[in-house]
């Protein structure tokens, strides 16, 4: 255990400008990352919890802080494309195309791991996940601090991702040196994860960017690795992050799919028996659907067209439903064109997969 036992630190709160950010501010939390302490920070996808990626005593901080398995590794957020080859080996050409187009961005590499990155940080693979994010906050943490930066979301392992500087201090206050608090994040769903070490380049985690984006810029087909569709688990994912029950909220979640009448007909039905069980409903529903319910409680998740909007709302209605001390939640589908299968993928992993088709 290090000197700063866990929950006795002060943790430093700063409302930064997201585009602007405060140079003052920005100097204490680069400090704190050079002094291998942990500082939360607002990206596009979600907030990260981040440290020293090559200080090994950084890495274990950031696992302790979470609570997180330490088979499970961090990504390595970079502010220069040069820092890929630095901390990769043998990084194919494909790397480079893709860091074109999508970098900065909610794209995270997995490549060959140099010795320089040490074991803390990819959870003793011999393999390193890289990321360049899109936000001026992180890129400046990273500049300023002359440091990598290893970033997990900054939550408390299982819970559902930070979208606002608020989550991470309901979980990580008193656990950490500092939160850059940049407003609420753009995206919402963290980074589409593309492994670039086998023949067939495989998305591990599906996110913003699409297999057809990646597969467009690279010239070759990619797959979605099996293990994260598989509706059982009998095939294990290879991103060891991937295998957790996650993101979920306290309550029993269950998703219901099929024709919207159905569904909403379903939901009720289920609703109707849980209160009479004396259980508090809460149903995620849209815009086109929230007055149709008849739960304790009604969250919706934007209008059904607007995918980005969903995908930005998920992890915040899911801590919502902790917060309103649910323990039966029933959700609608949201398998959009673009993101469905990002936002899907999400939310059947905090129902632990159970689904009813109507
Ligand atoms: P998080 O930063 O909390 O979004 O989690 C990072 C995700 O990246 C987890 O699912 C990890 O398992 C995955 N990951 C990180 N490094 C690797 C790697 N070298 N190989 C496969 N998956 C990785
Ligand atoms: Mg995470």
């Amino acid at each position: 255990m290090s000197e700063d036992k866990l929950n006795q630190i002060k943790t430093k709160y700063a409302v930064v400008d997201a585009k602007n950010p405060d140079a003052q501010q920005m100097q204490i939390a680069a400090d704190f990352i050079k002094d291998g302490k942990l500082v939360a920070f607002p990206t596009e996808t979600v907030y990260g919890l981040g440290g020293n990626a090559l200080d090994p005593t950084a890495s274990e901080r950031i696992y302790a802080a979470k609570g997180r398995p330490s088979d499970n590794p961090l990504i390595v957020h970079i502010a220069e494309f040069e820092d890929l080859l630095r901390v990769g080996k043998n990084v194919p050409r494909e790397a480079k195309l893709l860091a074109d187009a999508f970098w900065p961005g909610p794209l995270t590499m997995i490549v060959e791991r140099n010795e320089v990155v040490p074991h803390e940080t990819t959870g003793g693979l011999d393999t390193v996940a890289v990321r360049m994010p899109n936000h001026q906050v992180a890129l400046e943490l990273i500049r300023k601090s002359g440091c990598l930066i290893a970033a997990p979301s900054a939550n408390t392992s299982g819970r559902p991702s930070p979208t606002e500087g608020k989550h991470v201090k309901e979980d990580l206050n008193g656990k950490i040196a500092m939160i850059l608090d940049g407003g609420p994040v753009g995206i919402g769903i963290e980074s589409t994860i593309i492994d670039l070490t086998e023949e067939c380049p495989m998305v591990l985690r599906p996110g913003y960017i699409t297999p057809a984006m990646l597969s467009k810029v690279i010239g070759k087909e990619v797959i979605i690795d099996p293990g994260i569709i598989a509706a059982d688990d009998t095939r294990k994912p290879k991103a060891p992050g991937m295998k957790y029950k996650h993101y979920a909220p306290k309550g029993n979640l269950m998703l219901v799919e099929g024709d919207l009448e159905s569904v909403i007909a379903e939901i009720n039905r289920r609703t109707a028996e849980d209160k009479v069980a004396g259980k508090k409903t809460i149903v995620i529903a849209t815009e086109e659907t929230k007055n149709r319910y008849q739960a304790d409680e009604i969250l919706s998740i934007g209008e059904r067209e607007k995918e980005e909007e969903i995908a930005r709302h998920l992890y915040g209605i899911l801590r919502e439903c902790d917060t309103l001390g649910a323990q039966a939640i029933y959700s609608e589908s949201f398998a959009t064109p673009k993101m469905g299968q990002a936002i899907m993928n999400r939310l059947l992993k905090a129902a632990g997969h159970e689904v009813v088709q109507v």
